[in-house]
């Protein structure tokens, strides 16, 4: 009955106003909260162990993955397969490395963990041995399309870079990049592509909580640990020999010792003018064993195909993958369950999946990804953007979704890394239609638009939003949904207790955003449109390169 007082309505409207079009209107779209909270409670159940990339989990959850998509009806999304095979390379540094720094007749024995984090290198090698000048490389920048280039043309061959992390405007708050936001030259992941670039034989960057926005403890954590890259062809056209990162009080004392102040070489590198600084006669010398294997697992893709112009996509994607098994907590639970993280993403992406298919057929295909190895560093999706199964000129834009709210209905979105493209525009417009705004992104110096799936599509160009979760509730406002995202960090984030809980939970905002991603999505998809980044954004280049293969 109700579905067929819309159909006259919409039948009455069109007789009154014929310019009127209502073939994207996003009531076409209803997201199901009883069928996400069955992908969530399934997905997050102990049975599927943590969701572990290379684990019993992974069986069980690309399967399911697999069962779902085939029950809506879609199509298998690579070359006629539902998986893209992903290798995934694993390296562990073996025993304690040596870490020396030799200077004005001083020598410095480095702890790792302590003064330094050294990386296990991921270039497949057995060992890594090396001793070479130390030289200061200011923020480690070269953006051409910003008039900044801190090499100035060195030779940095053999050398060992030292750098700042965050980008030049960073401290002073005003400049080429952003102000306080982060751009990709802040991010470490940009450092040491950069410094392969430039031949440096290594790379520290000097850790400040502030600026990194996370403690030494993170640092310490990800670095010292089992490392994780997509097995490439050519490791070293981004990764250099010794990537790692030192202490702020070495690095002060290290500059001391080489003649230098650390202060003030730091406000030179704020300037355009800044060139590279040798560290007096200092050399650092390093000498480690690295064991590598290559592990095996799957990214999953499903597809509704366009009618007219099947060759230009549009692309969601969540990651599958969670921690696994791991540490118990207090209560003695070792699963990680993943239920927020990325259980919510998976049900949303499913949905998503079925909405196109039961809905009126797009013009432009529809692409459905499941990532794996999120958790490892974004080694699903970089392995997607790195082996695209679909071009990624002829991607019109994507839609990444990690770790939705469970807290009811809000009055907003929030855009992470807004500013970067006109797709903020388009969200904007889609939500106006339920009186629904965008919230920017509260935190952009943490640069949390480098740290999830859409950022291997972003650097390479294709418009993707990352689009999260509202705060500011219908039921408590702003003050509500700060509470709940600050319980939830607390108490569930990464931690075994991110347990599907139906007594607690709703699903009404993700059925919301949902029906959002959905209604953009069928806009783009009936258009001729090719969203890009805005000229002020660093990927705007890279998308304009390929400008000629999009009519
Ligand atoms: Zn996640």
């Amino acid at each position: 009955m109700k579905r067929l007082t819309l159909l006259l309505a919409v039948v009455a409207v069109s007789a009154c106003a014929p310019s009127v079009t209502t073939t994207t209107s996003p009531a076409a779209a209803t997201a199901s909260v009883e069928r996400m909270a069955k992908d969530v409670q399934t997905v997050a159940s102990d049975a599927f162990l943590g969701r572990g990339p290379a684990t019993p989990g992974e069986e069980l959850t690309i399967n399911y993955l697999v069962a779902q998509l085939k029950a809506a009806g879609l199509e298998p999304g690579v070359n006629g397969s539902w998986f893209q095979d992903v290798p995934l390379l694993q390296a562990d540094i073996v025993g304690a490395p040596s870490l020396t720094v030799n200077v004005a007749g001083k020598r410095m024995d480095l702890k790792q963990g302590e003064q330094i984090a050294v990386r296990a290198s991921m270039r497949n090698v057995d060992r890594v041995t090396f001793t070479g000048p130390l030289v200061f490389l200011g923020y480690g920048v070269k953006a051409t399309e910003r008039n900044w280039d801190d090499f100035k043309g060195a030779d940095l061959r053999g050398k060992i870079g030292v750098v700042l992390i965050n980008d030049p405007d960073f401290e002073t708050g005003q400049g080429d990049f952003g102000g306080k936001a982060m751009t990709y030259y802040g991010r470490w992941t940009y450092k040491y592509e950069e410094a392969a670039r430039q031949g440096l034989n290594g790379l520290l960057i000097v850790h400040e909580t502030a600026p990194a926005s996370y403690g030494w403890p993170t640092v310490k954590n990800s670095n010292t640990n089992t490392m994780f890259d997509i097995v490439r062809t050519n490791p070293a056209e981004v990764h250099p020999p010794l990537e790692g990162w030192i202490q702020r009080d070495f690095a002060v004392e290290l500059f001391r010792a080489a003649g230098q102040d650390f202060d003030a070489l730091k406000r030179q590198a704020q300037t355009r003018e800044f060139r590279p600084v040798p560290l007096g006669d200092a050399t650092f010398a390093a000498n480690y064993t690295v064991t590598s294997r290559t592990i095996r697992s799957k990214n999953v893709l499903g597809r509704v195909p366009g009618t007219t112009h099947a060759n230009e996509t549009i692309l969601y994607g969540a990651h599958w993958d969670h921690l696994g098994i791991g540490p118990p907590d207090a209560r003695g639970d070792s699963i990680y369950n993943g239920a927020i993280d990325n259980g919510t993403g998976i049900a949303a992406v499913l949905e998503l999946a079925r909405l196109f298919k039961a809905g009126p057929r797009p013009q432009r295909t529809i692409v459905f990804a499941f990532w794996t190895a999120e958790e490892k560093g974004l080694i699903g999706s970089e392995y997607y953007a790195a082996n695209p199964v679909y071009p990624l000129e002829t991607t019109v834009a994507g839609f990444n979704i990690d770790a939705l709210a469970v807290t009811g209905r809000a009055r907003d979105v929030l855009v992470v890394g807004s500013g970067q493209s006109d797709l903020d525009d388009r969200l904007k417009s889609v939500l106006a239609a339920s009186n629904r705004v965008i919230t920017p992104d509260p935190t952009p110096e943490a640069g949390y638009f480098f740290r999830s799936d859409h950022f291997p599509m972003a650097k390479r160009g294709v418009p993707m939003l990352y689009m999260d979760s509202g705060i500011d509730l219908l039921v408590g406002g702003t003050a509500a949904g700060r509470a709940a995202d600050t319980e939830y960090r607390r108490d569930a984030y990464h931690q075994p207790a991110d347990n599907y809980d139906p007594a607690k939970w709703s699903f009404a905002g993700i059925a919301d955003d949902v029906n959002i991603l959905y209604a953009m999505g069928l806009q783009l998809a009936n258009s001729r449109d090719w969203p890009n980044y805005r000229t002020t954004s660093e990927f705007r280049p890279a998308r304009d390169k390929s400008a000629s293969s999009r009519k």
